[in-house]
Order: C-alpha cells, then structure tokens, then sequence
C-alpha cells in the first residue's frame, strides 16, 4: 500500500478562512491532568488539534510505527477530485494487513473534534503495540483510518463546510447572497454531491470496498433515559434498525449486524466507570432514518457517477460524545474521557468483529441499551414517520 511520495502536495493556500479561525483553535487552557492518557505527546496541550497538527501527527506515527502504518492522501491515492473546497490535502491512514478492509472516519463535522484524535491514538497504538489484541486486529483487518474528513470546517470550527470558489478564493455565493455552506454529513446523495469532500471521499470508498464502518461525532448534552444520568456516549445506527429501511437492505443482514456490533460495545464497556451510554436518539423519541449521511449511503450502496456498479454496500455504526466545541458545552475537564471513551469504544468493536464475538452477539442486547420509548424515525426524505402501534 505504499504511495509515491513523490506525488505529495502541500498545499499551502489555504485561504483567510484558516487564519482568521487559528487564535480560536491554538489557545485555550493546557490540558487538566487526568487518569487517562491524551492521546499524544506535544498534542496534550492544545485544546483542539488543527489540520497541521493531525498532518503532523500522521507523518509522525507513520515513522515511528513498527507494524506498518502507511499515511497518503487522496491525490496519492488516485481520486479523479482529490482536495477539500479550499484545497487541503484530504487524508487517510491505512495499519494492518489483513483480507477485510474496515472504514473509520472522524471530525466530518468540523466542530466535533475528537473523533480525530481518538483515531491517531487508535492509529498509533494499532501501529506500535505487539500485544495479542492489536495483533488479531492487525491480522483481520486493513483498516483505513481518515482522522479528519473535514479539514476546512475544523479549521473554521463549524459543522459543514463551506463551498469554494478556487480562482476567486472566496466563498462560492448562493441567489440570497450568503455563502454555500454544506453538511458534509448529507452530501452523499445521488443528486448531490455539492462538495469536493464528498466526491473524493466517495471515489475512495468504491476503490476501498470496506466490509465494516465506525463513524465518531459529538452530540449536545443529554441525560439516560429512566436514570437522568448524564450520557457520555450514545450509540448510533443512521438506517433505524427495524424501521422503513434498515431490514430491507441485504436481506436483514445490517439490521442485524449493525445491532450486534452496538450490542457487543454495548456488553463490554457498560461496566466501565467513565462511560455512560445510550441509544441515539432525537427530539427525545424518535430513532433516525437518514438517507444522505455518508454512513447511510454506504448501507444503500450508492452508485454515483457509476463508480460502484456493483453496488458495494457495507454496515456502519456512529458513536456520538456528548458536547461539542461551538455552544462551549465541551469542558477541558471531559477531554480526556472523551477521547478515551472513543479509543475504548473502536477499539472493542474491531476487536469483536475480528474475534467473530461480535457476529455471536445476539442482537436484542440493541433493547437493553438505554432509550426512550420510540414514537417515530426522524428521515430525510418523508419528515417524520410514526411508529405504527
Ligand atoms: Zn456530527
């Protein structure tokens, strides 16, 4: 899997935009110290990595990794489009040698940041540890690890990202005069695929063909159903197991794996002090049903542009943190949990599913996860549709 170095490009234009947002990002209290660890070295005192910091760390790890951590970008990688709108480098770290290929991404949302430096932790740790866990990982799987699938929002600190115009280096404007902005998140739909993201990530995806997808956001605070505990983690599936169109998909196959994927983190972490879990779910009830998310768009097995005409398809689960950097609600203090939780929760899964635990899990352990009585499935293409009693 190596790439020709040769072909890497920095780009350095990288528009107003990153240096009006830099003071925001670069200052900030130092890390409070706490039982866990950060995720590395001269990282710990920053409060949120920026995209030079991720590129930094990837090159890095890659150097000092002794089970063969390779770092490319896309345009290495060979995607027709190959940058973000404003012209970064997108990119991806691959670790293991095994058949299977699994898709891990983090930080779509610009402003949910450690889903990024989870994954470098995860990444380093798959990279430099010898122990039988890792080793069963490495051997299972090929794993392609994209800590930040949105470096243009992460360096604005906003969720989307906003479209581009190169030859200007502007903000492309729409009919009202406001800038384009997008969610990244809702952009791999066929009559889409508004940015350059989403085009280089979805070409990637079709020459990846994963069997597995891990997807790490942050959500806003939230307390347990029946406990009014605060949630740390909930745990997510963007095709509602059994509802209008999980269980039609391979014939039920991802209503059920997907389901014992959540359930086996679910089993295994559910004793662990720090982490407190429950389903995700919106405007209190309702269990979501989205079609353009990315991680749904790989269940459907999208064929856009006919790059996947043999519609590949694959299961993808999301782990949300709770908090996140642009209402303040994501306190120094969490930090470390937060980001250990996430570390925690990958790297169960991809242990489970290396293992076969996780295919051995049955799959109404998704009931016992704590959640509200569902009234509906929130969708992206018919508004709200009530469970029918
Ligand atoms: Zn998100």
């Amino acid at each position: 899997m190596e790439r020709p170095r040769a072909a890497r490009n920095r780009t350095l234009a990288l528009g107003l935009a990153a240096l009006i947002s830099l003071p925001l990002l670069t200052s900030g209290p130092a890390q409070a110290k706490g039982n866990f660890p950060s995720p590395e070295g001269n990282t710990s005192t920053a409060s949120i990595l920026t995209y030079a910091d991720t590129v930094k760390e990837l090159e890095r790890i890659e150097e000092t990794s002794r089970y063969g951590v390779d770092v490319f970008t896309l345009a290495e990688a060979g995607t027709g489009v190959d940058t973000s709108e404003q012209g970064r480098d997108l990119y991806v770290a691959t670790v293991g040698d095994g058949p299977k290929d699994v898709w891990v991404q983090g930080r779509i949302h610009g402003n949910e940041p450690y889903g990024a430096e989870a994954i470098l932790s995860l990444l380093k740790d798959l990279g430099t540890n010898g122990s039988p866990e890792y080793e069963e990982i490495r051997d299972a799987f090929t794993i392609h690890f994209i800590p930040m699938y949105n470096p243009d929002g992460s360096e604005l600190n906003i969720r989307q990202t906003v479209l581009w115009d190169t030859a200007a280096n502007a903000p492309r404007k729409g009919a009202n005069g406001q800038d384009l902005i997008v969610d990244l998140n809702r952009d791999w739909v066929a009559d889409k695929f508004q940015a350059r993201e989403s085009l280089a990530f979805y070409e990637y995806w079709t020459m990846v063909d994963p069997e597995y997808g891990i997807d790490i956001h942050h959500q806003g605070l939230k307390q347990q159903y029946g406990t009014g505990d605060d949630v740390t983690l909930s745990l997510g599936i963007s095709l509602a197991p059994g509802g209008p169109t999980l269980p039609t998909l391979k014939g039920g196959a991802y209503d059920v794996l997907t389901r014992q994927m959540h359930g086996y983190v679910y089993e295994e972490l559910k004793g662990t002090g720090f982490i407190t879990m429950d389903r995700y779910q919106v405007g209190n009830s309702l269990e979501i049903d989205i079609k353009g998310g990315v991680v749904s768009a790989m269940m459907l097995g999208l064929n856009h542009q006919n790059l996947n005409p043999e519609g590949h398809s694959n299961p993808v689960v999301f782990f949300e943190t709770s908090g996140n950097t642009s209402d303040g609600s994501l306190g120094q203090k969490a930090r470390g949990k937060s980001i250990q939780q996430n570390i925690l929760a990958m790297r169960t899964l991809l242990g489970g599913l290396a293992s076969g635990e996780v295919q051995q899990t049955d799959p109404e352990v998704w009931e016992d996860i704590p959640h509200a009585p569902v009234t509906g499935y929130s969708t992206d293409y018919a508004g709200t549709i009530p469970v029918t009693p």
